[in-house]
């Protein structure tokens, strides 16, 4: 009987504790962000997509060593093929990455012993085609240029 008496005043202070949650949060910063119109800044160590590293010649570093495709954990992910110059010079005639296929581990930029690979902030990578998700040797160099190389140009204005 007395149980039953109390329930309107459990409601209440249970309707009133609800208000004051909501009341709250009136005054405090929103969590979420209006993407994507308004981005987090990345941090440093992000990995997004691939790209080769080239010299001040525009000449790739990588010497188709094969390291990263043995270090990558996701089988198929890298594909190169490899040619050699007349000076006997191992370099890739071409280099593919399968994003569809890859993990974002960081193993191929790790281990890469030319420092040939890095990896770009890029991660908005959908597509209505999967092929577009394999970069080739073209998009890996050009990866470069755009983001590591213009990225240090923003940041030096
Ligand atoms: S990216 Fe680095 S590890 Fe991979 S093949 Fe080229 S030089 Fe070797
Ligand atoms: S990030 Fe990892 S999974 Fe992706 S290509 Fe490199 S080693 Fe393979």
């Amino acid at each position: 009987m007395i149980k039953k008496s109390l329930k309107p005043f459990r409601d209440i202070i249970a309707l009133a504790l609800g208000h004051l949650t909501v009341f709250k949060h009136v005054f405090k910063k929103p969590v979420t962000l209006e993407y994507p119109e308004k981005k987090l800044p990345l941090n440093d160590k992000f990995r997004g997509e691939h790209a080769l590293v080239v010299d001040n010649e525009g000449n790739l570093l990588c010497t188709a060593c094969g390291t990263c495709q043995r270090v990558c954990p996701s089988f198929g992910t890298i594909e190169i093929e490899k040619e050699k110059t007349e000076d006997g010079k191992f370099y890739p005639k071409n280099y593919t990455i399968d994003l569809s296929k890859c993990i974002f581990c960081g193993n191929c930029v790790q281990y890469c012993p030319f420092g040939a690979i890095t990896m770009t902030k890029e991660y908005e990578l959908a597509d209505e085609k999967k092929s577009a998700l394999k970069l080739d040797i073209n998009t890996l160099k050009k990866n470069y240029s755009d983001s590591i190389i213009g990225e240090r140009d923003t940041s030096k204005r």
